[in-house]
């Protein structure tokens, strides 16, 4: 099998964007006969941008029980939380003592930083915390430390996985061939989706519906789509239609093709928000249901990320034993 490692970010509460884009492709290809999936929440990443604990715990139950209640299976999948496995922060100072300081000058995350402060006449590295100029390394230890095959990732997080091959490479030079070199995924094929206001759905733009929005309100956000002021009875463009395209990630091609027919034969505007929400609604509430009842019982969520954690520990703790030994250090009881 093929092991694919994906994070995930414990930050803001999810919406359709997240839903479409990331949550239902991932969970989709956990299910793959062939592949042996690891997902983590990345509580340690969320503290170089959060240092609110409620806010970091609420996080990453909520987004525990978020992509549970969206049907990852918890026994096929490896399903932790980073900061359950210590031996993750171990390797990272690995990792750290065979990267060149050089390297993580080069990362675009930490140029932004520089390019920001220099545009604003700051110093070069104001507001920039030695965790996000790290981050590339725990991202490394993160991948290595389960020898992952294939990382999904976005084209701006390229660089990092690159980055990963490079301090594996260092480490298997110095003291043995330990890490498995991993490859970026790059998925390019999930749409984006479009927001209320027909940009790309972004917490940042204040557009999003969140993807557990009470069926009301979920209702009342999809009449706020903008459309055309195009009448009842006139034919309607699905071409860069909003809600069109919201409804296409959801609907069948059938459903897709029937809509764009009622679309040419001039649906009203409320009519075809009516089918949307009805689509949406339909997808989620069983998602809904299950995702109140964690989030009623924590003890649940906590019982199946333990669980997992016992997972990921029963790979990482005699790996990080044999590294531990590979660089010279005594073996802990
Ligand atoms: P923001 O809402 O602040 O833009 P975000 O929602 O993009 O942030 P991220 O944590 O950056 O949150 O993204 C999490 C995942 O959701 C990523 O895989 C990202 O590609 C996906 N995603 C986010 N927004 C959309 C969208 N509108 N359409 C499709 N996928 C999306």
């Amino acid at each position: 099998p093929v092991r694919v490692l994906t994070g995930i970010k414990p930050s803001g509460t999810p919406h359709l964007g997240n839903y479409v884009g990331a949550i239902r492709p991932t969970v989709r290809a956990s299910r793959q006969p062939q592949v042996d999936s690891f997902l983590f929440l990345a509580d340690y990443h969320a503290m170089i941008s959060t240092q609110d604990p409620a806010r970091l715990q609420r996080s990453t139950l909520e987004i525990a029980a978020t992509w549970i209640a969206c049907g990852l299976d918890p026994q096929r999948v490896t399903f932790y939380r980073q900061s359950d496995v210590p031996e993750i922060p171990e390797l990272t100072w690995f990792l750290t003592c065979v990267c060149g300081k050089g390297l993580l000058n080069r990362a675009h995350a930490y140029k932004a930083m520089l390019d920001k402060n220099a545009a604003a006449g700051a110093e070069p590295d104001d507001g920039v915390s030695a965790g996000l100029f790290m981050y590339p390394v725990l991202m490394a230890a993160d991948i290595l430390m389960f020898n992952a095959h294939q990382v999904p990732v976005g084209r701006d997080q390229v660089q990092h996985i690159e980055m990963a091959r490079d301090m594996a490479s260092s480490f298997n030079h110095l003291y043995g061939e330990h890490f498995t070199l991993p490859e970026a995924v790059i998925e390019d094929s999930v749409a984006t989706l479009p927001g209320l206001d027909g940009r790309k759905m972004s917490k940042s733009y204040d557009n999003v519906i969140p993807l557990f929005a009470p069926r009301e309100q979920l209702r009342k956000l999809i009449m706020g789509i903008v459309t055309d002021s195009k009448a009842p009875g006139e034919p309607k463009a699905t071409e860069g239609s909003a809600l069109f395209q919201i409804y296409q990630a959801f609907a069948t091609p059938e459903e897709t093709a029937a809509l764009a027919r009622a679309y040419a034969e001039g649906i009203a505007w409320g009519e075809a928000k009516e089918v949307l929400f009805e689509r949406i609604d339909r997808e989620i509430t069983p998602m809904r249901a299950t995702y109140e009842e964690l989030m009623a019982h924590p003890e649940r969520v906590e019982a199946i990320l333990q669980a997992g954690a016992a997972k990921a520990r029963a790979v990482a703790s005699p790996f990080i034993r044999q590294l531990r030994h590979a660089v010279g250090l005594r073996p802990l009881q």
